[in-house]
This record gives C-alpha cells, sequence and structure tokens, in this order.
C-alpha cells in the first residue's frame, strides 16, 4: 500500500504573479498625496508625507537654518523630510528626495500640490 504524503510542507514559491523587478520604490503610500499639507512648527517632529512647514512660520527652526531654505517639505513618496529652497517652493526646479532608497522626484505647481515626474 502505502500513501505517502510528499510535498506536505512545500511552501507555495515560485509564484510570480507578473511581477516584473524594475526599479524597486519605496513609495510608503498609494496613492500618494497630491497636495501640500502645512503645517506648525509643533507638527515638525511628526511630519507626514507631503507636509510642509515654511520655515518663516517657524521662529526656532529657522535661526538654526540656511536663509536660502525656505521650508521644510516631507517626501510625499516616503515622508524623509529635507528642506527646499525658494525656488523648489515655487515650482521653479524640481524637488529630489533625500533619502536613498526613495526616487522621488516631483515639482511643486502653485505651491499647492504635487506634479510627479518621470525617473529614468
Ligand atoms: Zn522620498
Amino acid at each position: 500500500m502505502g500513501v505517502r504524503k510528499t510535498g506536505h510542507k512545500s511552501k507555495k514559491r515560485g509564484k510570480a504573479e507578473g511581477r516584473t523587478c524594475e526599479k524597486p520604490r519605496a513609495s510608503a503610500c498609494d496613492p500618494c498625496p497630491a497636495s501640500l499639507h502645512f503645517v506648525t512648527e509643533s507638527s515638525l517632529p511628526t511630519l507626514a508625507p507631503g507636509d510642509v512647514l515654511l520655515l518663516d512660520d517657524a521662529l526656532a527652526a529657522r535661526q538654526s537654518i540656511e536663509p536660502s531654505f525656505f521650508a521644510v517639505l516631507s517626501c510625499p513618496l516616503c515622508g524623509t523630510p529635507r528642506l527646499i529652497t525658494v525656488a523648489e517652493f515655487f515650482g521653479g526646479a524640481p524637488v529630489l528626495c533625500a533619502a536613498e532608497d526613495c526616487s522621488g522626484l516631483y515639482r511643486i505647481v502653485e505651491q499647492n500640490h504635487f506634479e510627479y515626474l518621470p525617473v529614468n
């Protein structure tokens, strides 16, 4: 006789599910926020993706930051905060995320929403 149970503990592997490993994106949001969300200085430690703190509104932070920077922007893709310049805030220059594992590239349009740019 001998009923053999084989493959009882075999893991389900090799299920591709049509995944094409192109560029792994570290975006924590889906969909990512389309609009800037202006916050006050008290929110600085807990910035969420897309949050913006204008340095002119943050006196304590302003003093320790170079005058060429205009705001703190939390990357809308991964939430990593970075300083942005006047040009970046007003759409004159694209913003590139500072995080290594994030390919976030976007532009701020009309000081109120993000335009995501294709990353080549
Ligand atoms: Zn990012």
